[in-house]
């Protein structure tokens, strides 16, 4: 079948912040990337379990701080700390299957993304796009 977006589609990120603050949300981690991020910023696993994790129900996901609900690793309003390490949900932005699932979804997530259709933004072909959700 075809998919809706068999063109492609357009995204550049601005490094605008908006992503990572704003609204209660969830950054999902798995092990993995607990493990990875730890080395990062060169503390235990233990620590930064204690100081960035919170568990829901089965999962586990980045603790926020702030009155705007920052993500805990977001500094300046702009800035990732742990970019480099960042978790995949953070790396495969905007091309989630939600996202995709249809142009209106799409384009409902452009109302709070400015890199999504950005004029200068790079075109991603569908294999592009399918790597990237599949990663
Ligand atoms: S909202 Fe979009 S443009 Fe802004 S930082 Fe997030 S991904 Fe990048
Ligand atoms: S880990 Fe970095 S990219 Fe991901 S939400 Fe937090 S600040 Fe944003």
């Amino acid at each position: 079948m075809t998919k809706w977006y068999a063109e492609g589609l357009k995204f550049k990120c601005t490094g605008c912040g908006k992503c990572c603050t704003g609204s209660p949300g969830y950054v999902w981690v798995n092990e993995e990337e607990i493990a990875t991020m730890s080395q990062a910023l060169g503390i235990t696993v233990e620590v930064f379990y204690r100081r960035y994790i919170r568990r829901v129900g089965q999962r586990l996901s980045l603790t926020e701080k702030g009155p705007n609900y920052d993500c805990v690793f977001l500094e300046d309003g702009k800035t990732c700390r742990l970019y480099q390490a960042r978790p995949k949900q953070c790396r495969t932005f905007p091309f989630w299957s939600h996202t995709l699932a249809s142009k209106e979804t799409w384009e409902h997530a452009a109302q709070d993304c400015e890199g999504i259709n950005h004029p200068e933004a790079k075109h991603y072909s569908q294999e592009e796009i399918d790597s990237i959700l599949d990663t």
